[in-house]
């Protein structure tokens, strides 16, 4: 199992790059963004507390993502047992949960100190991360992008002033988890100015590398 963060400012595209590399290979896909959207929609009372910080484009505290990404990881892979010689499709057939060949997060961790608690969440399931594919996106093509995206979207957080206040909280909370992982040597920085196809083929190139030296 191969576990992938995948990163870059909004607007970089990592929910639509993480999509499909979750159906090329087969990998969970965890976004804490589609997380907090859901609880929005059913009103919880994380919902709740969540919804107006999203909607100025601040981050929500870690009490209210760290629980949701915590449960997404528990509730949606279970590990796969080294001594499990049962083909996976076998077992899908008798009903048991499908186990999936990896997992991608897009959205976590934004803060360094997101990126250790990361660790620590995985440590606890004996898992780790292997790879941080870091998008790359000159700033004014993100606002371009967003602009577009809002046009579409209905993102009550997909507006001009919310957009800048993004993009500025990335550089200035965000971009430092990057120097963090490129230490520990897991960073890989893909360009993703271009089109959706040729980022793609980019990331899919790291990403077959990575999991031939994980073999
Ligand atoms: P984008 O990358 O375009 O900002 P996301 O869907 O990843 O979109 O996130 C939307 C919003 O959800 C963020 O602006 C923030 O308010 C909240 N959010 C998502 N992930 C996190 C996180 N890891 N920590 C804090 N807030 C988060």
């Amino acid at each position: 199992m191969i576990n992938i963060v995948i990163f870059g400012a909004p607007g970089a595209g990592k929910g639509t790059q993480a999509q499909l590399l979750a159906e090329k290979f087969d990998f969970l896909h965890i976004s804490t963004g589609d997380l907090l959207r859901q609880e929005v929609r059913l009103a919880t009372p994380l919902g709740l507390r969540a919804q107006a910080i999203m909607n100025c484009g601040d981050l929500v505290g870690d009490d209210i993502v760290v629980p949701l990404l915590d449960r997404a990881l528990r509730q949606r892979s279970t590990l796969p047992n080294p001594d499990d010689a049962v083909d996976p499709w076998d077992r899908e057939l008798k009903g048991e949960p499908h186990r999936p060949e990896g997992c991608i997060i897009d959205g976590f961790p934004r803060t360094v100190s997101q990126a250790q608690t990361l660790e620590f969440m995985f440590s606890r399931l004996q898992r780790k991360i292997d790879c941080v594919v870091a998008i790359d996106v000159p700033r004014d093509e993100l606002v371009r992008r967003i602009h577009e995206r809002a046009a579409i979207s209905g993102r009550a957080d997909d507006t001009e002033d919310v957009i800048r206040h993004r993009i500025d909280l990335y550089d200035q909370q965000t971009q430092p988890v990057l120097d963090y992982y490129r230490v520990s040597g897991m960073l890989v920085t893909v360009d993703g100015s271009g089109e959706i196809a040729e980022t793609n083929a980019r990331i899919c190139q790291t990403l077959k590398l990575v999991m031939k030296n994980k073999e």
